[in-house]
């Protein structure tokens, strides 16, 4: 016989959506209890995802700067692995973070619940315990959907250790002398940057004409050729279509840009990942699910059920932790009849390859599909001080704006720190800014971002450093 209990505002999903929720919803004085089979709170962020990525690549980082040091006449000798104590450093990482989410729970007043969530009716939920003897019904006024997502499986794949996926790829099992990852996505060319820096003979094998498809082409270039001097094999417009295990390695066979058999030590699937919005019986209380397990919402994050929302990967793309974040503040703050609302063309997104991708607002393709009136300017990496005097490799600083206002909808940079970088950017089109406002924003000199004061000069006319 299940337990009963009555809830406040129950949030399904510990992850960045999901604690960020709770805790607005707490401080804005709702009596709140949070639902995650996870013994810690954090989610795949956390625990297996963005942050020990992290961790990992900034040892790739290292590296790799260590060895390019030889061309100023500095040599280090050849860094020795010691793979445990790697492993043991990014883990410690993941504990800290998540004993001090643990803690601003308890100083909220955040009740915790381990268990997996489903509705059983209207206003209801259901926990079960991970051994499934103890569950509990939660009666709740408000709810939160954050239950986010898990990686696609490629179907028709045998079962085998050496095929990872990207949480048994962070958890670093071993350094396969070679690797074949599938799918040249934000996960995949992290991987890649890792598992390279870390001594991996690399094989990215992408479906689409380029890797990250849908990001700008000429910054997307600009990776694609730091990839290949990291000694990374890039195979675009290329279909696995037979995988053969054999005990000493696997092969893949593969049709379309690539004809061949690529044999490999290992293998990380990374071809994206489908919301779990299909595992917790939206049915019950009668909201729709799509077949890739995605739940519609509004700019309030309210799915159609009153009383139920819905924050993060689990509301489809883009699956990015900070959207989640925000997404979770507004559903809080709706949910206590403050005005918020979600804002999509300020999601920025970043790829911590090296160097690294980011991008926010309407790309320069994207005008184009939509018939979006835009003009684009661009810096050149190879032009600025900074970028040369730290060893920057190639980048570019480009902005979409509009040709009538100057005013910035878009904007993408390739480059070391891009992910920074772009920062600037997400608040200039947040206040609406123009190339003016740009230009006469005096960026310390020298910087990297200056590139961006410079790609509005450019356009205005007005640019002395090019
Ligand atoms: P993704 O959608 O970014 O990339 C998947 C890639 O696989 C695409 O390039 C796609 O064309 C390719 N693909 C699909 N099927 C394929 C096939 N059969 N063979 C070869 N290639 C195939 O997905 P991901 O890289 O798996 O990442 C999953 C999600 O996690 C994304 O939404 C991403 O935004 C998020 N994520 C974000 C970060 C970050 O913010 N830095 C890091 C990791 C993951």
């Amino acid at each position: 016989m299940a337990k009963t209990q009555q809830a406040d505002f129950v949030v399904l999903g510990a992850g960045p959506g999901g604690y960020a929720c709770a805790f607005r919803a707490a401080d804005l004085g709702r009596d709140v209890l949070l639902i995650d089979p996870r013994p810690q709170l954090g989610g795949v962020c956390l625990n297996e995802g963005c942050i020990p990525s992290k961790a990992l690549l900034h040892v790739a980082q290292i590296i790799r700067e260590s060895r390019a040091m030889a061309d100023w006449g500095v040599a280090f000798t050849p860094p020795r692995l010691d793979l445990a104590k790697l492993r043991d450093r990014k883990d410690s990482v993941v504990r800290q973070l998540t004993g001090g989410l643990g803690q601003l729970a308890r100083k909220r007043h955040v009740k915790t619940v381990q268990g997996t969530a489903q509705f059983t009716g209207p206003n209801q939920v259901r926990v079960t315990s991970r051994d499934g003897d103890r569950e509990i019904d939660i009666h709740f006024k408000d709810a939160v959907i954050a239950v986010g997502s898990r990686p696609v499986k490629l179907p028709g794949w045998p079962e085998d250790n050496r095929i990872m996926d990207s949480t048994k790829a962070l958890a670093l099992p071993t350094i396969p002398n070679r690797l074949a990852i599938v799918g040249g996505g934000i996960i995949g060319l992290e991987m890649a940057t890792v598992y390279s820096a870390l001594g991996s003979d690399v094989t990215i094998i992408e479906l689409g004409e380029q890797i990250i498809p849908g990001a700008d082409r000429d910054a997307v270039r600009i990776l694609h050729k730091a990839l290949q001097e990291h000694g990374c094999t890039v195979q675009t417009t290329t279909r696995v279509c037979e995988v053969n295990v054999e005990k000493s390695h696997i092969s893949l066979v593969c049709t379309g840009g690539f004809d061949g058999t690529i044999t490999a030590d290992a293998v990380i699937q990374a071809v994206g990942r489908i919301a779990n919005g299909d595992k917790i019986a939206c049915e019950a209380v009668g909201i729709r699910v799509s077949d890739r397990g995605e739940i519609d919402v509004d700019a309030q994050c309210r799915t159609g059920q009153a009383g139920i929302y819905a924050i993060g990967d689990v509301t489809g793309a883009p699956m990015l932790a900070h959207r989640a974040t925000h997404q979770g503040k507004v559903a809080a703050e709706t949910a206590c009849q403050h005005a918020a609302a979600m804002a999509e063309n300020l999601v920025p997104s970043v790829v911590y390859t090296d160097p690294e991708l980011a991008w926010v607002g309407i790309g320069q393709q994207q005008a184009k599909d939509q018939d979006i009136a835009h003009k684009t300017t661009s810096f050149p990496w190879a032009a600025s001080g900074r970028n040369l005097a730290s060893n920057g490799n190639d980048g570019l600083t480009k902005l979409v704006y509009c040709p009538q206002t100057n005013r910035v909808l878009g904007a993408c940079i390739v480059g070391a720190n891009a992910g920074e970088l772009i920062g600037e950017l997400v608040l200039a089109i947040e206040m609406g800014a123009t190339l003016e406002d740009i230009a006469l924003t005096i960026h310390a000199h020298p910087t990297l971002s200056e590139t961006i004061a410079f790609a509005a000069e450019r356009a205005l006319g007005t640019l002395t450093d090019l």
